[in-house]
């Protein structure tokens, strides 16, 4: 009787011991899958540790197909303003728009409400830190397919890789920004692209947006989820 009460408890160990192996490899599997479509921060090594967004082209382009427009082959005769879905952006409190050169300032309805929040939560930041007042620079929206092939000089055919052709995405400088008349002490670049970093990745962890920091551009890609 003791035996078989034994046996009865080691079989019973085995097949909770095989569920929590499942589950473990699942989790795994699930998070890997995750972690190649959207990249991850990573801290550098150096004395001072920062973030880098860095969601892979994928996954912005993902979200811009669900939430964008068709994208839009030329300018040419083009008037933005009567396409459905898209929404003009100008200079306001929160942002100001750069002279573009290769977009034109248009974003789908959702996309501007993004900016507008990114815009806010960073002077928000801002004066929780006693700083002074400044607002982000858009430097680059919507694109239309000639756009992005007299950018890259390459032909993109039908299947634009860019999520700027969808609206949903733009791009905001992160080494510099609009100092507004205001109190507070004056902090350097360096220290705003952190803060603006950092709203980004709250804004991120809550499913609004993917974002990319781009060195080279000295921007942030930015695109909304929803
Ligand atoms: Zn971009």
């Amino acid at each position: 009787m003791a035996k078989k009460k034994k046996n009865y408890l080691k079989g019973r160990v085995r097949v909770v011991l095989a569920g929590v192996g499942a589950v473990a490899v699942l989790a795994l599997v699930l998070h890997l899958c995750y972690r190649s479509h959207t990249g991850k921060d990573q801290w550098t090594k150096g004395k001072e540790k920062e973030f880098y967004l860095n969601d892979y082209n994928d996954a912005h382009l993902r979200a811009a197909q669900k939430h964008g427009i068709e994208p839009i082959r030329s300018r040419e005769g083009m008037d933005f303003s009567s396409i459905k879905g898209l929404e003009k952006i100008s200079d306001c409190d929160l942002y100001a728009v750069d002279n573009l050169t290769h977009s034109v300032p248009y974003l789908t309805h959702n996309a501007r409400l993004l900016l507008e929040r990114i815009g806010q939560d960073f002077q928000d930041s801002l004066a929780a830190r006693g700083a002074r007042k400044y607002k982000v620079i858009v430097t680059s929206c919507l694109r239309t397919l000639d756009d992005v092939e007299n950018l890259t000089k390459v032909n993109q055919n039908a299947s634009p890789w860019s999520a700027h052709c969808y609206a949903t995405t733009f791009d905001l400088a992160h080494a510099r920004y609009i100092d507004l008349p205001s109190d507070g002490k004056p902090i350097s670049y360096a220290e705003m692209k952190k803060v603006l970093g950092n709203v980004l990745k709250e804004l991120r962890k809550r499913r609004w947006c993917y974002a990319l920091i781009e060195e080279r551009q000295s921007c942030y890609h930015i695109t909304s989820r929803r």
